[in-house]
């Protein structure tokens, strides 16, 4: 398969050719399990000597074709689907950080992230240092430890739409000799490709975009194969030194550029579960079909909204990385110049309260948690998915407490935006 092809081919195409005679569409492996003729040849398979299918919870055809397109929309050299974006960041972190490890991060993060990060990492024995991604280089370099295994950031971070300086944090990861992890979700491969800005590992909750129609929840955790873990095997005992549990086998020795994802699959994907379901992926895979047309009027649709909403006086602010003056305005023509996302967010001048007024007079935009899909929707993140966070969190994530976050969807934009009038005007 050529790695020249254009996105739009690849998200058509890829992962799966038929061969003559089968099915044209990639078929759902519905099948807990796969047959073997011999007990050596199933042997085999469990030590790593050949690769195959046996069992789904490690691999299954569906899962591996939807992986493969989704790594080669990121230019990657693999990839792994999981049941969910928040089982594919804790595997992407965990593959590399265990107990006694820590990680720097990104302060504005997707709230699910955040707790799985600050909460539920730290009872397993993970340290978690929280920075500001605007901070200068030196600032950040003061949260790195010797016990740093990686970095986490988003390239625009949900809700609060900051765009990542990524060349920054790379070269940040590596001069600590440790890789950057990127969760990719808002943006997509459509609209960055962040390994070819030095980034090393790409996650993604495939719910949003890439699935794009509401259906399957899902995730996806992609390795680039450009970092250098024994160039720095002390750090990463895990995938330079024997792995018992496979007779000894060292992950870099054995499977080179691959070692990170197949030792994501065959060691925590084994032992931990949390593998897509098979019927999950298929829908995935459909959406992912038309990905590149969907991202597109997406995008359009949410600049014209952005604009509107800038130009209306009973709106205090809109966070738009395509709008001029916008913070990230300069930072997103770099790495997001076909545009960035479907998602805005934006105050009241009324204030917190009025917010709830203004969703409950919607009559198109939808009153849902989630974003990033084909219909319009509306969420009070104060409200709604980060009420658990303290008014100081908040603020450290980036989220004021009247901030409404629209995820306009590809609807006419004309109705989108009648919509939002009226109710601003109730
Ligand atoms: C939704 C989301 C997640 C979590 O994904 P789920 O599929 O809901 O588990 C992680 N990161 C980002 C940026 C998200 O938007």
């Amino acid at each position: 398969m050529s790695d020249k092809r254009m996105l739009g081919t690849v998200c058509i195409q890829g992962g799966y050719s038929p061969k003559n005679g089968e099915a044209r569409v990639l078929p759902i492996y519905q099948s807990t399990t796969f047959k073997y003729e011999t007990s050596d040849q199933m042997g085999r398979l469990f030590d790593l000597e050949e690769s195959g299918y046996f069992y789904t919870r490690l691999q299954n055809p569906t899962n591996d074709a939807v992986a493969a397109k989704i790594a080669e929309l990121e230019g990657g050299v693999g990839a792994m689907l999981t049941s969910s974006g928040q089982a594919a960041n804790f595997y992407a972190i965990f593959n590399i950080c265990e107990q006694g490890g820590h990680v720097v991060a990104s302060a504005p993060i997707y709230g699910g992230t955040f707790n799985l990060f600050n909460v539920t990492l730290r009872k397993l024995g993970l340290d978690f240092t929280f920075v500001d991604p605007d901070a200068p280089e030196e600032e950040i370099a003061k949260a790195f430890k010797p016990n740093t295994k990686a970095v986490f950031a988003e390239t625009i971070s949900n809700p609060a739409l900051v765009v990542l300086d990524i060349e920054k944090f790379a070269r940040l990861a590596h001069s600590h000799g440790v890789p950057l992890v990127i969760d990719n979700t808002f943006a997509t491969p459509i609209n960055c490709r962040p390994f070819e800005w030095g980034a090393d590992i790409v996650t993604h909750s495939t719910t949003k975009y890439m699935d794009g129609h509401a259906m399957a929840v899902g995730g996806c955790v992609v390795d680039s194969g450009n970092f250098d873990w024994d160039a720095h095997a002390d750090k990463f005992p895990g995938l330079t030194t024997p792995d018992e549990s496979y007779h000894g086998i060292v992950y870099t020795q054995k499977f080179g550029k691959a070692a990170y994802i197949t030792k994501a699959t065959v060691q925590l994907m084994r032992d931990l579960g949390s593998i897509q379901s098979p019927q999950n992926a298929f829908l995935t895979n459909v959406g992912l079909e038309t990905l590149h047309l969907r991202v597109k009027r997406h995008c359009e649709n949410a600049q014209k909204v952005a604009e509107y909403l800038k130009a209306n006086d009973k709106v205090s602010w809109v966070r738009y990385s395509g709008l001029p003056g916008d913070d990230y305005y300069e930072v997103a023509q770099k790495y997001l110049p076909n545009g960035s996302c479907g998602v805005i967010s934006f105050g009241l001048k009324a204030g917190r309260d009025a917010c709830k007024r203004f969703m409950d007079n919607l009559k198109l935009a939808a009153i849902v948690t989630h974003v990033a899909d084909s219909r319009t929707s509306v969420l009070h993140p104060a409200s709604h998915t980060h009420r658990q966070l303290t008014d100081e969190q908040l603020v450290e994530a980036g989220v004021k407490p009247e901030l409404i976050r629209l995820s306009v969807g590809i609807e006419d934009v004309e109705d989108i935006i009648a919509d939002i009038e009226q109710a601003l005007n109730a």
